[in-house]
């Protein structure tokens, strides 16, 4: 695996490859890289020919300066998971690479960027849009890798790609587990002893709601989750809400959509949490 720093010497790259008559597969991290990270590779491999991950820790997504500081970065130990993934290429750029003067561009996303991530994190998805904007540009890939686990990021970046016709398919993969349900992140590792012990019950609520969306109503069940998590006095719940899949609207009954995900935003002490569930599709 090459690893490179710069945007020129990638496009370079990435042409020659293109010249061969090869596919490039694309996975956009922020690296402290997981089996999350290292089943997108896995995924890209399985349909293209060249497979290009970049590790960039985008400082522009993070509302929180806190969040940004003590976000894991290991370099050195992502390098290695990526050459046993067989990734051909690391695009590892700096923040005066990616921004040598400051990007300002806003997007519009409707009501998509509005609500539940969006509305909690004020700017965040705008810097996420700049960022993989960026780099659609400088890689072109014929194939771009999501995690499901970011559901509300996913749709967005559907919706850049339709908006700006970037012609690149997105590719959604599945939320990679640890065996107790958590959702894989590389914020799992900041969790304490304790609060590692008790994060499983994010999931295991979601599990709850989806097995009874057959009978109860939403509001039964977001009083059911609330409950939940006032059960606990270390985890906080941020936003649980059942939205359509395609418009991330809020559902209010079910005869209000086809569609329908449960998402959640928990705090374990400082470190925020998120994840979802489909109900139904
Ligand atoms: P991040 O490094 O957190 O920005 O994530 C990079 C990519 O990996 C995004 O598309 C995420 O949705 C995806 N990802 C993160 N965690 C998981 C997971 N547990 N399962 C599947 N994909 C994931």
């Amino acid at each position: 695996m090459k690893t490179v720093n710069t945007i020129s010497e990638t496009r370079d790259l990435i042409n020659s490859i293109k010249i061969q008559g090869k596919t490039v597969g694309f996975v956009p991290t922020m690296g402290a890289l997981h089996d999350g990270h290292i089943t997108l590779i896995r995924e890209a491999r399985k349909e293209n020919n060249f497979i290009v991950c970049s590790i960039f820790v985008n400082p522009i997504q993070f509302n929180n300066p806190n969040d940004l500081k003590n976000y894991p970065r290991e370099i050195e130990k992502d390098i290695k998971k990526l050459v046993e993934a067989k990734c051909d290429l690391l695009f590892h750029p700096s923040v005066e690479e990616m921004y040598p003067e400051p990007d300002n561009t806003i997007f519009d996303f409707g009501d998509l960027d509005k609500v539940m991530e969006g509305a909690f994190r004020p700017g965040h998805f705008n810097g996420v849009a700049v960022v993989v904007k960026k780099l659609f540009e400088i890689v072109t890939p014929h194939r771009a890798y999501f995690g499901m686990k970011d559901y509300q990021q996913l749709v967005i970046i559907h919706q850049l790609t339709k908006d700006y016709e970037i012609p690149v398919e997105i590719v959604p993969c599945t939320t990679v587990r640890e065996k107790d349900g958590l959702a894989m992140s590389s914020r799992n590792q900041l969790l304490s002893k304790s609060e590692r012990k008790i994060a499983p019950i994010i999931y295991e609520t979601l599990k709850l709601v989806k097995v009874q969306s057959g009978y109860a109503t939403i509001s039964e069940l977001k009083d059911f989750v609330h409950d939940q998590f006032r059960k606990h006095k270390n985890m906080k719940l941020e936003y649980f809400e059942i939205v359509d899949m395609y418009t991330l609207k809020s559902i209010r009954t079910w005869a209000d959509s086809r569609t329908a995900i449960a998402c959640i935003a928990v705090y374990l002490g400082n470190v925020r949490l998120i994840d979802n569930i489909i109900l139904f599709s």
